[in-house]
């Protein structure tokens, strides 16, 4: 048998992991300061919540989903988006009760049988924020504002924001039958799965990936009623009080059903075709149409592997341990061991190699580590109870000192 990893499926490796867990523990940070506390979800849900919410007429649903019957002959599915998990344990778990903000982040991993390309892949992690049972602009414009921090706090420059406003289901149903029109008019220019679509939902051929832009620039546009109308204009009023940059598109429609008002994409021009970093939307009808209470809301998913592709030449990770620790004899072993041990404790990071090898060899070790200094302990350094401070990476003398000193020793070094 061969061992190898599916199509579209990664292996993170060092110092990619890192940049991951860097950017997660940045959102993390910016959650707390936006009052965001953390849902962990299921992986696998009921398909009909996906079907249910984000909308059978989705390319997420219809074409990408991982879905199967399990052992017990329930439809099920991998979860491709973190919004209808939330709302189901929004509903669930009655996190309308508690008295507090509905406010809530995850990060974790989506599944979606795409072509694989740079930037697009088959597992990929999103970190998610929602904010449940706020109707007013002040939460689609701090949903907002708090997206640009966070990509502003990781280090991702040059993107641009772009804001629609979808209307809600009545300026929809005006704006349905126009389009309607308008696409039988030109069914002809249609891709084969958005010829089936656009009686069903006639919006979705706007977003679509092949003749969606095209036709979108030429379609009709939505007039929002003034109650829209007035929300969109309030949310941008309070965007310029936070000074955030944005352009209304008129033609970003976004590609899930349940996205009402506000709609926005942060895009960059550095990645090419996959150039959609984050995206989000109001859905004020979601929660009561899955069972919920009334509870209007606004959410955003930012995809960690772009932002990641976006800093991986401008982050320098170094996983390098500050010491590295080699021995010259058994009973040197036995010091090293205790050593390392004492190091760690006082939170200095520290490594070996396998110390039953000959001192050439883990000196060899050493150096690769990228550690900023060897610490040898030899025959002689055992005799007197001392242990060897080498610098590795710039020139300097080789000290010694008495093994109890060594840490804070190291430490003093590593501050200078
Ligand atoms: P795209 O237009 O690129 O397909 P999308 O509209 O399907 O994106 P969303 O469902 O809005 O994406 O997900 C939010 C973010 O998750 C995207 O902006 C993107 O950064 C990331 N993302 C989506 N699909 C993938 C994927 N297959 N691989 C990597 N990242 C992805
Ligand atoms: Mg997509």
């Amino acid at each position: 048998m061969s061992v190898h990893s599916l199509r579209g499926f990664r292996d993170l490796l060092p110092p990619d992991s890192a940049l991951f867990t860097q950017i997660e523990a940045a959102a993390r940070e910016v959650f707390a300061l936006y009052g965001y506390q953390e849902l962990r979800i299921p992986a696998i849900e009921l398909k009909e919540l996906f079907v249910k919410s984000t909308g059978d007429t989705t390319d997420i649903v219809e074409k990408e989903m991982y879905a199967f019957t399990d052992g017990g002959g329930r439809e099920v599915a991998v979860r491709p988006e973190g919004t209808p998990g939330m709302v189901r344990a929004y509903i669930e778990q009655n996190l309308s009760q508690t008295g507090r903000n509905a406010k809530f982040f995850y990060i974790g991993n989506m599944f979606r049988a795409e072509r694989p390309q740079a930037g697009r892949y088959r597992e990929f992690t999103q970190i998610d924020a929602e904010h449940i049972g706020n109707a007013a602009p002040f939460a689609d414009a701090e949903t907002i504002t708090m997206l640009v921090k966070l990509l502003e706090k990781v280090g991702v420059a040059g993107c641009s924001v772009e804001i629609n406003s979808l209307g809600c289901a009545e300026c929809r149903k005006a704006y349905r039958q126009t389009l309607l029109e308008y696409l039988r008019l030109n069914v002809a220019t249609l891709c084969e799965p958005c010829k089936g679509r656009v009686e069903r939902n006639p919006l979705r051929a706007l977003d679509c990936k092949i003749d969606g832009p095209a036709l979108a620039e030429k379609a009709p546009r939505l007039s929002l009623c003034p109650a829209c109308a007035e929300h969109f204009a309030h949310t941008q009023e309070l965007l310029k009080i936070s000074a955030i940059e944005y352009k209304v598109n008129p033609s970003l429609v976004r590609g899930l059903d349940y996205y009402t008002r506000t709609v926005f994409e942060v895009r960059t021009t550095a990645l090419g075709s996959q150039d959609a970093i984050a995206a989000g939307g109001r859905y004020d009808d979601l929660v009561k149409s899955m069972g919920g209470p009334a509870a209007p809301a606004i959410g955003w998913a930012m995809g960690v592997d772009r932002v990641a592709l976006l800093l991986k030449d401008k982050t320098k990770i170094d996983g390098s341990p500050a010491v590295y620790i080699v021995s010259a004899s058994a009973q040197a072993q036995s010091q090293a061991f205790r050593l390392l041990a004492a190091l760690r404790a006082e939170n200095i990071s520290a490594d070996s190699s396998n110390l039953t090898l000959s001192l050439k060899s883990q000196m060899r070790s050493a150096d690769k580590s990228g550690a900023s200094y060897a610490l040898i302990i030899g025959e002689d350094e055992i005799k007197a109870g001392t242990v060897a401070i080498k610098p590795l990476k710039e020139k300097g003398e080789q000290t010694t000192v008495p093994v109890a000193d060594a840490p804070s020793h190291l430490k003093q070094l590593l501050r200078g």
